[in-house]
């Protein structure tokens, strides 16, 4: 299938290389229109998604989730990039693998994707050992968590899950996911040279963020209230300068400042 860009596409993902390739394999006995970005992921014309997905769902293929398929990708060469990118693998690793659960656009930004995977083992021992190499995460040893930011990027690590918000699209959030399993691996086999760091930063909760923000329900960002706001930025679902009191009106200058700081330890300014 070529690429119409007066057409619109859905990228259809996969949580692993089995699943992909048995869906492929559906889509090719329907005759179905679609173009193969990789084993991971399929991109089909958006009349014709609720057909291919009843093909794959009917061979019982597993699917991660399927967001709009953005131009600016093929403008940037996205199917040569998803071509070159490789499944990295290894047995004798700690974390072998992230299975893709759950693909979706970002609620505040459309044309970027936020995502779930869950690894193959627990990762709670390595968390302080990462908190020690990364600098600027967050850790909660009661919850087994630790946050970061790449860029605009929000990662969360969990004891056997991983949540990342504003990834650029499908391949972005892949070479995320190669990172953080190298990551993961790089600081478990150097873990008897690293000083594990127990030391949890300030936690950031809605409430905090809500006490820092106008309070005045006014929905000029979009949200019904304030606290909503605050809640939606914590996820990484709304950026901060979406608030325009806060960064306009002089009385918020000093709560605009920290929550500048906050924000961009968070990931969502
Ligand atoms: S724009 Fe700011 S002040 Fe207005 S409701 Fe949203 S968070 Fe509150």
């Amino acid at each position: 299938m070529e690429i119409d860009k007066n057409k619109h596409y859905e990228i259809i993902v996969f949580p692993n290389q089995e699943e992909g390739l048995k869906a492929q394999r559906a889509l090719l006995s329907n005759g179905a229109d679609f173009k193969h970005i990789s084993t991971l992921a399929v991109v089909v014309p958006k009349e014709n998604k609720e057909e291919a997905c009843r093909a794959i769902v009917d061979e019982d293929v597993l699917v991660s989730g399927h967001y709009p398929f953005l131009y600016r990708d093929y403008e940037e060469d996205f199917f040569k990039r998803a071509q070159e990118y490789k499944v990295l693998e290894s047995n004798e690793e700690f974390l072998k693998s992230i299975t893709l659960c759950y693909v979706a656009p970002c609620m505040a930004d459309e044309k970027k994707i936020r995502l779930i995977g869950y690894f193959n083992r627990d990762i709670t021992e390595i968390l302080p050992y990462i908190n020690a190499v990364i600098k600027g995460a967050s850790y909660n040893k009661g919850a087994s968590t630790l946050t970061y930011a790449k860029e605009r990027r929000l990662i969360n690590l969990y004891n056997i899950k991983i949540t990342i918000a504003k990834a650029d699209d499908i391949i972005d959030a892949w070479v995320i996911l190669d990172e953080v399993k190298n990551l993961v691996n790089n600081t478990y086999s150097s873990r008897d040279i690293i000083k594990p760091n127990y030391e949890e930063k300030v936690k950031v909760t809605a409430l905090q963020i809500y006490g820092w923000l106008p309070k005045t329900n006014c929905r000029a960002c979009g949200e019904a209230t304030c606290l909503a706001f605050a809640c939606r930025l914590l996820q990484g679902e709304q950026k901060l300068s979406k608030c325009a009191p806060l960064s306009t009106e002089l009385k918020f200058a000093e709560n605009n400042k920290i929550m500048q700081e906050m924000a961009e330890a968070l990931g969502v300014a």
